[in-house]
């Protein structure tokens, strides 16, 4: 097939692709968009945020169900086929890839079912599934492969016992017992929806606490909710060797000489990047020691008009927010337009029940920079709205400098802490103050008037701190 020639060519459908691919076709370019999946919208779409999230909706609507009446003292059928728990994803896939297309199509990028590789530093090379191979040559090239569940040799996965991120919603039913390596978000978040499923869930992992990038006192909120919900933490353990018993168990042997047992294991010990079939010498990229791509801060890699986005750059947050911000800076980059000041601070997302989010610094990082911050804490139990929704189980943290007046941070766990965190957000963007938050008029009642409750904190705190000065 004769080349074919294209202003921008982005390798991966996923959300840094997506907002690539339209960046350019929106300021005119001719685009070409490569995704080796039947669908459109990476794994985010397919493996990750959207199935996940889908079955936590599913624990959730169950726990309100639960919690709706006291005499109710509902179960779930632990044999429930996993197609019941994810009645709805069909339709919000389908509905994420209808959308989709349709904006792909309405701004004119061309789209290619098929495997990408460079063969030089303006040719991709696509192949598509019968066979068949076209050179596309392209004045720039966006990669965005994404990432795929690490592996690992002790605990090797197998998808029918043992699996991973990509394969634990392919159970047929659920499992009447989980083990679940690692301690990250994906771990968390899995163990979180099995557990208030009534699985049978216990957590392994090397670190010390779970979620160890997070602040500890909101972590532990979480960590109580899920031991209440019957799940296990084995921390500080390591994991020599996972087999299958042949019968009935995952068999775990820990270094210290237990062994758990449970019907399925989940392993999530983080992700690697999709780098290695993208033939990147042919292009003149090397990876660093590492094995990650270096690139600037808007993507851009040692060969200038080649640009990397999202997680196949392997550097934190792995988010679809953080990805689709990547594939837009770097197309902006590409095309000279203006590309916006950069943002540093992201909110982070953890859909763990109760779920978490951080923005800004928290209580840890705020005393390493500065003598003596102040936190504003307000307990979802001092909210009406936790009261009243009986989802007490929850603390929102405003963390200043140690004058008590500027926001350098705010941490969330509890009900609508990921939607909740985008107050902060906005306050710490625009260098809100925390009086701010007092002379707000919150609605009632609302978790949004936390943020009220915590600032008063620090308003007292701030004229204890001001009254012992002048004493001393
Ligand atoms: C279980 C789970 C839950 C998650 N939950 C959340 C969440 O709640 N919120 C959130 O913000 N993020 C979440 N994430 C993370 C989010 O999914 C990723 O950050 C996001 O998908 C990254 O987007 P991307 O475009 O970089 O890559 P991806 O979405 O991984 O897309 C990359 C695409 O590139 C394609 N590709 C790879 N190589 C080639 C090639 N050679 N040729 C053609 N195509 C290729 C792949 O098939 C894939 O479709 C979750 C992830 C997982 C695994």
């Amino acid at each position: 097939m004769p080349a074919s020639a294209y202003d921008i060519v982005v390798v991966g459908s996923g959300p840094a692709g997506q907002k690539s691919a339209i960046q350019g076709a929106k300021a005119g370019k001719k685009v070409v968009l490569i995704e080796q999946e039947q669908g459109i919208g990476g794994n985010c779409v397919y493996r990750g945020t959207i199935p996940s999230k889908t079955l936590r909706e599913t624990a959730l609507q169950f726990e309100r169900l639960k919690r709706s009446s006291e005499v109710f003292e509902g179960r779930l059928r632990l044999d429930l086929p996993m197609t019941v728990l994810l009645h709805r994803l069909d339709e919000v896939v389908k509905a994420h890839e209808c959308y989709m297309a349709d904006q792909l199509s309405r701004n004119g990028v061309t789209y290619r079912h098929g495997r990408a590789r460079l063969v030089s530093p303006h040719e991709v090379q696509l192949e598509t599934v019968d066979g068949a191979s076209q050179t596309l040559l392209a004045e720039t090239i966006v990669l965005a492969t994404g990432s795929r569940p690490r592996s690992v040799p002790e605990a090797p996965v197998d998808h029918e016992h043992v699996l991973d991120s990509d394969s634990i919603l392919s159970m047929i039913y659920l499992p009447r017992s989980l083990t679940v390596l690692g301690c990250g978000p994906i771990a968390c978040e899995y163990a979180s929806t099995f557990a208030l499923l009534g699985v049978e869930v216990t957590l392994i992992d090397r670190a010390k606490r779970p979620l160890s990038f997070m602040d500890p006192e909101i972590v532990s909120v979480f960590q109580r909710g899920l031991e209440r919900q019957g799940g296990r933490f084995y921390l500080g353990q390591t994991v020599t060797e996972v087999a299958w018993d042949g019968v009935s168990s995952v068999v775990a042997r820990l270094a210290n000489g237990m062994v758990v047992k449970s019907e399925k294991m989940l392993v999530a010990l983080g992700r690697q990047p999709n780098v290695e079939e993208l033939n990147l010498e042919a292009a003149g990229l090397s990876l660093n020691e590492k094995g990650l791509l270096p690139v600037d801060d808007h993507g851009q890699t040692a060969v200038p008009h080649i640009y990397a986005a999202g997680d196949m750059l392997g550097r934190p947050p792995a988010l679809a927010s953080q990805a689709m911000e990547d594939g837009r800076r770097a197309v902006s980059q590409a095309l000279g337009l203006p590309v916006g000041e950069s943002v540093n601070q992201v909110p982070i997302g953890i859909y763990t029940i109760p779920e978490i989010a951080s923005i800004g610094l928290d209580e840890e990082q705020a005393a390493a920079r500065y003598r003596g911050p102040l936190v504003g804490r307000a307990p979802f139990t001092e909210i009406a709205k936790g009261q009243i929704t009986g989802a007490c189980e929850g603390l929102l943290k405003l963390v200043t400098d140690p004058s008590g007046e500027r926001l350098l941070g705010v941490q969330i766990v509890g009900e609508h802490a990921t939607e909740l965190i985008h107050l902060g957000q906005m306050a710490l963007q625009d260098g809100a103050t925390i009086d701010r938050f007092i002379d707000t008029i919150f609605g009632f009642p609302t978790f949004a008037e936390a943020y009220r409750v915590a600032a008063l904190d620090i308003l007292g705190q701030r004229r204890k701190r001001q009254e012992n000065a002048k004493a001393a």
